[in-house]
């Protein structure tokens, strides 16, 4: 039976506790134990609380008051008057101080100046754009979580983006030795599914199941769990025993076509013998990783987003990875790739953090007081929204909204790191084909909502690191532990205070339209959604499927975090939905061509979701710039 909202603790404060804790913490100077926290200057832990963002628990992401400027610009068309001229002039502002633009400021002092007066503008009250900390003490120990972007894809780096990183002093290699991470499959437990009663009419925790990995020589048992039809879990069961070619006699090319042509969901009943109902379980599989159902993507790309599908192509193991964790080979910091942007933020204004290296940067001490001082040639400012920016004479002129004042700064150069939808409103300037090519990009919702527990105990009764909730807002629930990185620690042995993350994206009324209006109408459900309907939706997954274990939710939640991303993943271009464009005339390749002094970054501009992605296209955009160009 559904719980009230009081039996699942609802009215518990945990916003008040916080705010207790961070003030008699910063009061005592007890915001930690020194172990925990004893690192980059000096030792001394973080002072909590308003000064410091990263700590701030609730609505975070796309957080209220960081949006609400632009979207009168785009949505209203407003026009803003009051205009104050700031009468500052740097050799360049960067829109956006994501990894991207963040990047972009780096590598302008390497191009043009080491001495380069250089201002940051960002509409959050933090940086990083997705590359965001969250940071926990409720517990009486700092834990540490990613709020957005965790995953270092070094494989597919570039030598630019591999170069920077160098720079920046990180060595995957030493990252790869502290990391025990496995998405929802351990290092320690088994994969497991759960199946909540609000949606499966009971509630069903399968141990050791996954779907991309199946469940072993078991698997029909394990099956035979599933609160579905019995006609649904037969045609499950057979799928994962199968071992044959469906295309048997068909060539490579014709195999490729066929793959690229269908939805995953469309493989799994046409050729896999799956119900409806049974491929529908798979739909959750893909949120994270677009924001889309396995539905709306084809066949080829959930091969390799390591779905089943090999077993049924001819091989005799199931997932097209040849990898049994969803995430593929990564490297990683416990705050994910904040840390990188930290790293950046570091290089560009030292005084911010002193001390501060690639191998403790996870306990670094960050005063956000000194990101924006004027006798900094690097000045970062936060809950700056950029409205206006053109060419004016030999430089570039930029407008931004700051706490309901609209203020003015001249500029040599100006790289847009931005959203590429935005831009368009920035720059009217722009030539009309650009601006079509910019609306093209339309980014992917996401959702990254981080519960710290009292501790692991449930989960350890239950043997399992995490879980896949195929009837869930977020398909995905994970321990976050094990990623020992850059001078902390966080031991699976470990049984105290635990982040737990809650990944997905809002499936759309309608997934049988093209994903782009399935995003729009995803992100409107987003915004619409209340702190509130996350806690509810987080607090009734944990207590059906920790209750058991003697997991209590009234008491047993410390902190939440919702990380909401309604402009998540850059736009990549899919088999079925998106044409192929000759060389060149690629929406994006259109969009980021530079006008006058100001160019384009943002991974936006390399169609791809990547950091590194992010980081080639803040090169681009530097080397884009007049005078910018690298000497033969
Ligand atoms: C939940 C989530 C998980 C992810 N996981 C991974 C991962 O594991 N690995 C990976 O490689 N990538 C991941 N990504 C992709 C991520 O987008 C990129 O890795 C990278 O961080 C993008 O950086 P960026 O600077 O291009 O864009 P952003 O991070 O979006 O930064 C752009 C910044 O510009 C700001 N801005 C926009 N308009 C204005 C304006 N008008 N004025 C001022 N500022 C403005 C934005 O608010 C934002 O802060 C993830 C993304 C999300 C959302």
């Amino acid at each position: 039976m559904k719980k009230s909202d009081r039996q699942l603790g609802m009215d518990r404060d945990i916003t008040r506790r916080d705010f207790i804790h961070d003030l008699s913490l910063a009061s005592l100077g007890l915001a930690m134990p020194m172990g925990a926290m004893a690192g980059a200057n000096g030792g001394e832990p973080q002072p909590a609380g308003a000064d410091y963002p990263p700590v701030r628990t609730g609505m975070r992401g796309s957080h209220p008051g960081a949006f609400e400027t632009a979207h009168a610009l785009a949505r209203n068309g407003k026009k803003f008057s009051d205009l104050v001229d700031l009468e500052e002039t740097y050799d360049l502002v960067v829109v956006g101080a994501g990894i991207s633009g963040l990047a972009a400021a780096y590598y302008y002092r390497k191009q043009f100046g080491a001495d380069s007066r250089i201002l940051i503008l960002e509409n959050h009250d933090d940086f990083g754009g997705h590359a965001r900390r969250n940071e926990f003490h409720q517990g009486g120990q700092m834990r540490l979580s990613w709020g957005g972007t965790m995953n270092l894809e070094f494989p597919m780096f570039s030598d630019t983006a591999n170069a920077l990183l160098d720079e920046l002093g990180v060595d995957i290699d030493e990252l790869l030795e502290g990391y025990e991470f496995e998405y929802g499959s351990g290092p320690k437990g088994s994969p497991s599914v759960y199946f909540d009663a609000e949606t499966y009419g009971r509630s069903e925790l399968v141990h050791g199941f996954s779907f991309r990995e199946g469940g072993g020589g078991d698997v029909g048992s394990m099956i035979g769990r599933f609160p579905i039809s019995a006609d649904s879990r037969e045609s499950l069961a057979s799928f994962y025993t199968r071992r044959e070619n469906v295309f048997e006699g068909k060539s490579a090319a014709e195999v490729k076509e066929i793959l690229s042509g269908i939805s995953y969901t469309g493989f799994l009943k046409q050729y896999g013998g799956l119900t409806d109902e049974a491929a529908d379980l798979f739909i959750k599989t893909t949120h994270g990783y677009w924001g889309l159902g396995a539905d709306s993507l084809s066949a080829r790309e959930c091969i390799n987003a390591g779905l089943p599908i090999m077993h049924l192509l001819g091989y005799p193991y199931l997932s097209g990875s040849g990898d049994d964790d969803a995430g593929g080979e990564v490297a990683m910091f416990p705050d994910g790739n904040a840390s990188i942007a930290r790293l950046l933020v570091h290089a560009l204004i030292p005084d911010v953090s002193p001390g501060s290296n690639a191998r403790n940067i996870a306990l670094a001490r960050f005063d956000y007081s000194r990101l924006d001082q004027a006798a900094s040639p690097v000045r970062l400012r936060l809950e700056s929204t950029v409205v206006n920016v053109q060419n004016n004479g030999p430089g570039t002129r930029v407008t931004y909204a700051n706490h309901g004042q609209l203020v003015r700064v001249e500029s040599r150069h100006t790289v847009l790191a931005c959203y590429h939808r935005i831009i368009p409103y920035l720059c009217p300037d722009m030539p009309r084909e650009q601006k079509e090519a910019q609306q093209y990009q339309v980014k992917r919702p996401l959702i990254l909502t981080n519960v710290l527990l009292r501790d692991s105990k449930a989960f350890d009764r239950l043997d399992i690191s995490g879980t896949y909730c195929p009837g869930r807002l977020h398909g995905a629930v994970w321990q976050v532990k094990g990623v020992n990185t850059a001078g902390y620690r966080h031991d699976w042995e470990d049984a105290g205070p635990v982040p737990v993350m809650f990944w997905g994206s809002v499936a759309p009324p309608d997934s049988r339209v093209p994903p782009k209006e399935q995003h729009r109408a995803s992100r409107a459900r987003l915004l619409a959604m209340s702190f509130e309907d996350f806690e509810r939706e987080v607090r009734t997954v944990l207590d059906g499927m920790l209750g058991p274990a003697g997991f209590d939710v009234q008491q047993d939640i410390l902190a939440i975090t919702v990380n909401r991303w309604p402009h998540g993943y850059a736009y990549d271009y899919l088999d079925l939905w998106d044409p192929d464009w000759p060389p060149g005339q690629a929406p994006h390749e259109i969009a980021r061509r530079p006008l006058g002094n100001i160019t384009i970054a943002n991974a936006d501009a390399g169609a791809d979701a990547y950091t590194h992605i992010a980081i080639d296209q803040a090169w681009r955009a530097v080397t884009d710039l007049p005078a910018g160009q690298i000497p033969s």
